[in-house]
């Protein structure tokens, strides 16, 4: 379990009898990136059908469902709420009719302009029907001074501050958007049927066997249609600056995805490595924290020489603990979710290595188990640096206030964690270990360097009035 949670996960395709198909197996492969809720909008070339609910994409889309929705063109969505709760009104893609007829969109990512532009709007008589950040751009479409633009959909996104991957569905095309700074990943695909498709990372490429084409660039949209695929820029080469987030590639992205134009694993085995170059420690066995930091284990093993062992086996059913809304329940969860193999720790001392630390309370839990199982030394070696700013741009950190290395010291870290000794990747040796040269990520959350300038602070719940009824 990690204390900051996924956010939304995108699949499109244009132009196969089976779309739909190919959208819900794409979506099963993102997954990971959000948990709430999935849905999918279809297109038959004249009207858009939608369907979403809560639920994991297994729940959401029985086999009867999916028979509804065929179609030879499909956008689908998973979500993790990073503004608005965890309820049906916000389940994605949205779909909308206006004066130029049905369009849907599904968003990947946070604004950081949403509350205004949705005030403006509001103040004008607007009525909006979810408390997600991603109805404002609906608005943005439909407004009259908008559409008499030459690409309405362009000038639109000159609105927009924040982090947006969109894939939008009109009933003769798909547009795919990513922003002037790339925060998010996006993707276009070949199908062995030739049609294309958009995915927010491969691996949901891999498991429908379509061919990688390329990514899609900082500040452009990629039209997918009958007539194939087509790129415009709707930002210039002045505005748009490459701020990849790395947390994508620490944490969140699927070990087997190429994100930002490398693959994940590889990206996290040569943090381990690098890791054990910057703190080394004597050790009998190096074991990963599960699951995410399986590969940084692996390159930190290699390095040191010291041998990679396994200290828990994961219960696969023991539900879906992100949900869990107090400290307690979220440590019962982790004490459900993990053994610790005595037989394997016992009397070793332990290099236990962490893909990153948030809160902090998890990893003391875990350390805990370790040392309860008889582990006579624990070293904890985290593949990142300490995170000690929130993220506006995505990522569901806590309360600043509740990061574990916001006002601490290293030293005062490993204090709270009750570890031996504990040592970070540094910011350095984390870029180094990425394709792009330095530059071109943003480390806002480690650094408290924003690509963007936030005006004001962003938070989950900013565009709720009123509490809707909570769903588990
Ligand atoms: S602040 Fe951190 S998590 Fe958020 S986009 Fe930047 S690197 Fe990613």
């Amino acid at each position: 379990m990690k204390d900051a949670r996924e956010f939304c996960g995108l699949f499109g395709v244009w132009g196969d009898p089976d779309a739909a198909m190919h959208t819900y197996q794409g979506l099963y492969a993102l997954q990971h990136r959000g948990q709430e809720s999935a849905g999918m909008c279809v297109s038959d070339r004249r009207t858009l059908r939608r369907y979403a609910a809560t639920g994991l994409v297994t729940e959401v889309f029985k086999p009867g469902v999916l028979a509804e929705l065929s179609a030879p063109a499909a956008i689908g969505h998973v979500r993790y709420s990073t503004t608005g709760s965890c309820h049906d009104v916000n389940a994605q893609p949205l779909l909308i009719q206006y004066s130029r007829g049905q369009v849907a969109v599904a968003h990947n990512g946070n604004l950081v302009n949403a509350a205004l532009l949705r005030h403006e709007y509001e103040d004008h008589g607007a009525i909006f029907q979810t408390t997600s950040d991603t109805e404002v751009i609906l608005h943005l479409l439909a407004h009259p001074r908008h559409l008499a633009r030459p690409d309405p959909l362009a000038h639109v996104l000159t609105h927009l501050q924040g982090a947006y991957c969109l894939l939008l569905l009109y009933p003769d095309r798909i547009e795919a958007v990513r922003d002037p700074f790339g925060l998010r990943p996006l993707v276009i695909g070949r199908l062995p049927s030739g049609a294309y498709c958009a995915a927010s990372e491969t691996c949901a490429l891999d498991l429908i066997e379509a061919e990688f084409v390329r990514e899609v660039q900082p500040g452009e949209i990629v039209t997918l249609s009958d007539a194939g695929i087509s790129g415009r820029y709707f930002a210039s080469l002045e505005q748009t600056r490459r701020a990849y987030c790395i947390f994508e590639q620490v944490y969140f992205a699927d070990p087997s995805s190429n994100v930002f134009g490398q693959n994940v694993h590889l990206f996290r085995v040569a943090t381990g490595r690098r890791l054990a170059d910057e703190a080394p420690a004597d050790a009998d066995l190096v074991i990963p924290v599960p699951n995410a930091a399986r590969c940084a284990a692996l390159g930190y093993s290699e390095r040191s020489g010291h041998p990679l062992g396994r200290g828990f086996t994961t219960n696969h059913y023991a539900g879906r603990s992100f949900i869990m809304p107090t400290q307690a329940n979220r440590d019962l969860v982790v004490r459900m979710k993990l053994n610790v193999i005595r037989e394997s720790v016992r009397g070793k001392r332990l290099v236990v290595v962490e893909d990153s630390v948030v809160r902090g309370t998890t990893t003391r839990g875990k350390i805990g188990a370790l040392r309860r199982a008889g582990a006579t030394e624990i070293h904890l070696r985290v593949a990142s640096p300490p995170i000690r700013h929130p993220c506006y741009f995505g990522i569901d950190f806590p309360d600043p206030n509740e990061l574990v290395a916001k006002d601490r010291g290293v030293k005062e870290i490993a204090e709270f964690l009750e570890v031996d000794s504990l040592a970070y990747l540094s910011l350095e040796g984390m870029l180094e270990c990425a394709k792009h040269a330095g530059g071109s990520y943003c480390t806002a959350c480690f650094s408290g360097e924003y690509p963007i300038s936030v005006d004001r602070p962003v938070s989950k719940f900013m565009l709720e009035r009123y509490q809707l009824p909570m769903f588990p």
